[in-house]
């Protein structure tokens, strides 16, 4: 209950009333929604957090308020008392949980007027993204942005009480750190008092968590913001959260159970879906192969089939060249794709090409054989194609032939995009899988040199360290991403915990001993103390909450997100800064050539 400047005390929320309460006398406080004036009655739909009721402005009950409630214009707040009444038969609304009832206002009071809006507060806003962002405020006044916080808010305490429950312990790590080795640009924050040196943001806690684990903490946890400078093409954000979590002593076969327990209960709390368990696993090279991806979205078929054997050697000459020089020729069936104009079919070979790939053969079959630009190549192949792919008439086929994994890369492009517009994405199914022994490193053409396909502290598994010193682009990482409806939720390892393996990783990414020092020199050193085998992984809490709450962007379910250029249209940031403040930084701006 709260109190007014009027003295006056909220009895209910807008979600409350019910049948039950009619007769009593009640108040009521929050926005102007909806108002309909209907001559000799007022409708004001108001609105708190908790939902909405219809209050009656009745002349006969109260001229008064009736009157007053002419100046009454959208989102003014308000304090009405009145009785609840049951609507007048006919006039019920079942889509709403208050809808039998509403509040014959017998007095009211503006507690503050508002301004003309912005924009309407509708549901389906088609209101430019930016002007919603400078007037957040007012767009979470929605309540479909509101039911996205909500979501939010119970899934911070699913995963903090099952993680509790677990025995892990949540410790705050610092941000105001030293860049750390997610292979991002680091954000960088220029010290007073060290003028010329510079904090980093923490990319992630990677390095203070495996610091927790030598200091024996053995099971941490963080719900944690973590800072990217990058390149905001995708649906990222510079500023994001983290669920971050490392253990001790655990092999990874003993700790992602644990983390497919968290999983479950979160789905559970919030979507009441119970995820089946052991989560599917699939190996990276596996998942490369059948889908085209290291993110697969398991909610359809239309998997990739090799169909390389087919054109060793054969007629087909373009195939057979590239089957010839170690590529694969990948086949994509498109299950009732017939009705594929050709243009689509044309724009098909165009995203292809865009992928990076030389072409796309495709064709289509019909009930009185193949059609294809290439059809004359095709025909000595036809029956084991058609087989191998277990085409029927009606069907497109389609088919790539370049090295690997280009040629897997670019269908599993279009399996995606087919999948979408032939409308075989379920909308309601959640599928969750494991993708597991990624490769290690993976060859930087631009740097010459090895990369680190996840980050340096990972280990590779065990029987693949030889291959650190003869073949390291065929070494597995202990590595894993967990994977929900072909968006990549989580993703961590088991990491080297022993200095020489430690060091032998870094001379093979090309970073030198000094180097090493310099940036990681304390990590380095913690291992020389007793540091235990650990492991741990980083789940996108943005990521989870749109996937629950159905949404396609994170911005949706951030409380005041940054546009795709990095900026905030409601603050202005980031902005030019006072002389003086610079000053006392010992920074002098260059102007840009
Ligand atoms: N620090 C890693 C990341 O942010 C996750 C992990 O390895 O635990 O991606």
């Amino acid at each position: 209950m709260t109190a007014t400047p009027g003295g006056w005390r909220r009895s209910h929320t807008c979600g409350e009333l019910r049948a039950a309460h009619v007769g009593q006398t009640v108040t009521l406080m929050g926005w102007a929604f909806r108002r309909r004036d209907h001559g000799g009655l007022i409708f004001v739909d108001l609105r708190d957090r908790e939902g909405l009721t219809q209050c009656v402005f009745n002349p006969a009950t109260s001229a008064e308020a009736h009157a007053g409630a002419q100046e009454v214009r959208a989102e003014f707040v308000l304090a009405v008392q009145g009785t609840v009444q049951r609507r007048p038969p006919g006039t019920e609304n079942p889509k709403l949980p208050t809808g039998e009832v509403e509040v014959q206002v017998s007095q009211f009071r503006i507690l503050n007027e508002s301004k003309p809006l912005p924009f309407p507060l509708e549901d389906q806003t088609e209101v430019e993204e930016a002007v919603r962002l400078k007037y957040r405020y007012l767009d979470m006044r929605r309540p479909q942005v509101l039911r996205n916080f909500v979501i939010r808010d119970q899934v911070y305490r699913a995963v903090r009480d099952y993680l509790h429950a677990q025995g892990f312990l949540e410790v705050e790590t610092p941000f105001l750190t030293r860049s750390t080795p997610e292979g991002a640009r680091d954000f960088l924050v220029p010290s007073r008092l060290a003028r010329g040196s510079f904090y980093a943001l923490p990319q992630s806690p990677q390095l203070f968590k495996q610091l927790l684990m030598v200091a024996g903490f053995e099971r941490y946890f963080q719900i944690v913001r973590c800072f990217r400078d990058e390149d905001l093409r995708k649906d990222r954000q510079p500023e994001f959260t983290q669920i971050d979590i490392e253990t001790s002593f655990l092999d990874r076969d003993e700790f992602l159970p644990i983390v497919e327990g968290m999983l479950v209960e979160v789905w559970r709390r919030v979507r009441g879906i119970t995820l089946p368990t052991p989560f599917p696993r699939l190996a990276y090279d596996e998942a490369l192969a059948r889908f085209g991806t290291d993110k697969p979205d398991l909610r359809f078929g239309l998997e990739l089939v090799d169909c390389s054997d087919l054109f060793r050697g054969g007629q087909f000459q373009a195939f057979a060249q590239v089957v010839a020089g170690g590529g694969a020729v990948k086949g994509l069936r498109v299950p009732g794709g017939g009705p594929l104009s050709r243009k689509d079919l044309d724009g098909l070979v165009e995203a292809a090409k865009g992928a990076g790939a030389k072409g796309l053969v495709w064709v289509k079959v019909n009930p009185d054989g193949l059609q294809s630009p290439v059809t004359k190549f095709l025909e000595a192949v036809k029956q084991p194609l058609l087989a191998r792919l277990a085409a029927e008439p009606g069907d497109v086929l389609l088919l790539v032939a370049d090295q690997m994994p280009l040629a897997a890369t670019v269908l599993g492009r279009l399996r995606q995009e087919l999948a979408q517009r032939l409308n075989l994405v379920p909308p309601h199914e959640f599928r969750v899988c494991w993708v597991i022994d990624f490769p290690l490193v993976e060859w930087s053409e631009e740097e010459r040199r090895w990369d680190a396909v996840h980050h340096p502290f990972t280990a590779p598994r065990d029987e693949d360290l030889p291959l650190l010193d003869t073949d390291p682009g065929r070494a597995r990482a202990k590595a894993y991403d967990l994977v929900i409806n072909g968006q990549e939720a989580a993703g961590g390892s088991i990491r080297i915990h022993q200095q020489a393996v430690q060091e032998k990783m870094f001379k093979l990414l090309g970073i030198a001993p000094q180097e090493a020092r310099a940036r990681f020199g304390f990590l380095l050193e913690a291992l020389e103390f007793g540091a235990p085998p650990m492991g741990g992984i980083a789940a996108g809490l943005d990521r989870l909450v749109a996937l629950l709450a159905g949404e396609e962007s994170i911005r949706e379910v951030i409380a005041f997100p940054k546009t795709q250029k990095g900026t905030c249209p409601l603050t202005d940031a980031p902005a030019p800064v006072d002389p003086g403040q610079l000053k006392d930084l010992g920074i002098r701006l260059v102007e840009e050539p």
